[in-house]
Order: structure tokens, then C-alpha cells, then sequence
């Protein structure tokens, strides 16, 4: 009875389509698995994921619980933190999104944060996790593949995943954005943890979806033990931090043209201009000059659909579907300041905003 209470209350709040893989079955202690809550304050107002197709391993890089802790829970960016001593911590509800994937592709699909659970490990990408850790990894892993259906080939890590926009580094899209997790794609680790497989070819780059591995670090990683297509080494150098933490790109600090900051998508529709007199344009609707001579203080946004003005009648759901309170979406207020998507609710849209939403579906 209980169950079916709360899917009835789900679909009084969302249509059916949206809940199709919320679960209710929890993960749950037992020998292997100490778990507690820890929600983040944005739990309870973050959007639920509509699909769940991967589980993401990352490493916090920090040695500390508690410093681990202070920075994934105060904005939700994972749904699961597991310590040291092997105590994991619920985060963000399983079903909903948890902001620890950044920009990322796995075989076509795009925006892993929107159809992935992100589970943090406390430690570092370059050292062996605790014996505690892996048992309750595993153990974590192996009930949420059971929950959400995953087999062995859909626990990816953020190294794997995550790659740059082209910018001012790369003028395409490439892989080594981060090594964040990477221990976790080794034959080794993965059979501790329960997984039979390892990953042959990085398959976005075998379509063509990214150009190159720019990291020789994790070039070699994955040559090294299969037969993952060789990369670029001339440049480490991938995409920087701050954009991937707002999503806004920056003239000069991030390029003093469209082309260096935005590479081969500096003239489409999905590449977005905010010009410092107000003006918004789509990279289609400015001619070479213009992109070229781009004035100081012109933030852009890569990889996005301007979604025009809310207003009424014409409410953020109407535009932008399920997303439009994702932490991935962003309205631009009519007196210039941006508000995130992050949980927002109708009212604390202003008629007058615009909306722009990551253009791959989810
Ligand atoms: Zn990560």
C-alpha cells in the first residue's frame, strides 16, 4: 500500500512519463553495506532523473572524509559518498539527479548527471581505496544494478565519461577532462568490486563524437591494458574548472574570439552570446566580424538551445519539458542576472527571462 501511495503521488506531481524508472526499492544494510542518510539541502527540491543507464565511479581527491563531504553535499553532486572506513552516505535521493558528471558523453548518450547515479569514493584517483571501501562498493554497486537493471558495462567512471567542449585548448571536442575514478576501468579493481568486464575502445571516440584522448596519462591507462584508440599527446591542457562549475565561458579569460573559445561550434545555433550592453545572440546570427572582434565581458554558453521568453502562457515547462528545473538549465532574468534551473519553482522566474537548456536529451 505504501508503495502505491507514492506512486500516486508521483503522478499528481509529474506525468507518467517522468517517472518511469523511479524505484522504490532502497539500498539496503546488510553485512557487507553500512548506509546512512546525509541528504544534501537540495534534496528535496532537485528534479528526478527520468532514466537511470549508467552508474559513474569517481574519487573526491581528498584524503578527508569530512572535507569530501563539505564538497559534494551542500550542492547535491553526488548521490552516494562512501568513506574511508566504508560508511556510505546518501547524498541525493537515487532517483534523482546528482551533479557529478560535468560535461560528459558515453556511447551517444549525453549529460550523464541526467541518466546516471554519480557514486563518490573518498580518495584519490592515483591510490589503491581501503579494503572497507571495496567491500562496500561492491556490495552498494551490486544492489543498484540490480535495482536499475544495469549489467556489468554500465558502471563507467568519470575519467571515462567526462570530455571538453571545444575551447580555447581544443578546437573539438575531445576526452581527458578529468582522471577523476579512473583506477575503477582496471581489470583488477573492477573483479574485486564484482565486475566481469573491462572496456575494449572508447566507443564516442570510435563514432566520432570525440576527436581524440588529450591526456597522455590516461592515453596511456587505457592503451595500455586495451585497445582504446591512441590520442593526442601534445596538449593536457582540456577544459578549466570554472566552466564546467557555471557552464559560462568568459572573453578573454577563456579565449579573446568565438573561435578560441568555442571552437568548431562558434557559429551554430547551440553556441549562445551574451553581449555586455544585454544583447543575446546564437552564434548563427553573427557574421565573422563579429565573432571575431567579440567585446571584453561577453560570456558565452556552449552547446546550448536559447529557448526564448517565459511569459505567460508560455510557462518554463511548456519550453524546455521535464528540464526546466534541472540544475543544467538557466534562465537569464530581464534585469541581466542568471538564475540556475537548480530546483527553482515557477514563481521565481520573472516573465521577461529567457531560457537556455543542454541541447541532448535525456
Ligand atoms: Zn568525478
Amino acid at each position: 500500500m505504501k508503495a502505491i501511495g507514492f506512486f500516486l503521488m508521483l503522478n499528481f506531481i509529474f506525468p507518467s512519463s517522468f517517472i518511469e524508472d523511479v524505484k522504490i526499492e532502497r539500498v539496503s544494510e546488510n553485512s557487507s553495506l553500512r548506509i546512512q542518510d546525509n541528504y544534501s539541502g537540495r534534496n528535496s527540491s532537485r528534479a528526478f532523473r527520468p532514466v537511470t543507464k549508467y552508474i559513474v565511479l569517481h574519487t573526491t581527491e581528498c584524503s578527508s572524509d569530512q572535507s569530501s563531504l563539505n564538497g559534494v553535499r551542500p550542492k547535491g553532486k553526488c548521490n552516494y559518498l562512501v568513506r574511508k572506513d566504508g560508511l556510505v552516505y546518501r547524498i541525493i535521493d537515487k532517483n534523482k539527479i546528482s551533479t557529478h558528471a560535468g560535461v560528459s558523453v558515453w556511447d551517444g548518450v549525453y549529460g550523464l548527471n541526467e541518466n546516471a547515479i554519480g557514486i563518490e569514493v573518498v580518495g584519490s584517483y592515483l591510490k589503491p581505496i581501503t579494503y572497507a571501501q571495496k567491500v562496500a562498493l561492491k556490495e552498494l554497486i551490486r544492489q543498484l544494478q540490480s535495482i536499475y537493471n544495469l549489467d556489468d558495462t554500465k558502471v563507467v567512471t568519470h575519467s571515462m565519461v567526462a570530455y571538453s567542449k571545444p575551447n580555447k585548448y581544443h578546437s573539438v571536442p575531445v576526452r581527458g577532462r578529468k582522471r577523476c575514478g579512473s583506477q575503477f576501468a582496471g581489470s583488477e579493481l573492477r573483479s574485486q568490486l564484482g565486475l566481469s568486464n573491462t572496456f575494449a575502445y572508447d566507443p564516442d571516440m570510435k563514432a566520432g563524437r570525440v576527436k581524440y584522448q588529450a591526456d597522455p596519462y590516461l592515453n596511456r591507462l587505457y592503451t595500455g591494458s586495451a585497445a582504446w584508440t591512441k590520442g593526442s599527446s601534445i596538449k593536457v591542457k582540456t577544459e578549466d574548472d570554472h566552466i564546467e562549475a557555471d557552464g559560462f565561458r568568459e572573453i578573454p579569460k577563456d579565449g579573446k574570439t568565438a573561435w578560441a573559445i568555442a571552437g568548431v561550434e562558434n557559429n551554430i545555433s547551440t553556441t549562445i552570446y551574451f553581449f555586455p550592453d544585454g544583447r543575446v545572440e546564437t552564434g548563427n546570427n553573427l557574421d565573422k566580424s563579429q565573432l571575431e572582434s567579440l567585446p571584453t565581458g561577453t560570456k558565452v554558453l556552449v552547446g546550448y538551445i536559447y529557448g526564448g521568453k517565459i511569459k505567460k502562457g508560455r510557462t518554463a515547462y511548456k519550453v524546455v519539458g521535464r528540464k526546466w528545473n534541472y540544475p543544467s538549465t538557466f534562465y537569464r532574468k530581464p534585469d541581466g542576472t542568471i538564475l540556475s534551473g537548480d530546483g527553482v519553482s515557477e514563481k521565481e522566474i520573472p516573465s521577461g527571462s529567457i531560457v537556455f537548456f543542454q541541447k541532448w536529451s535525456s
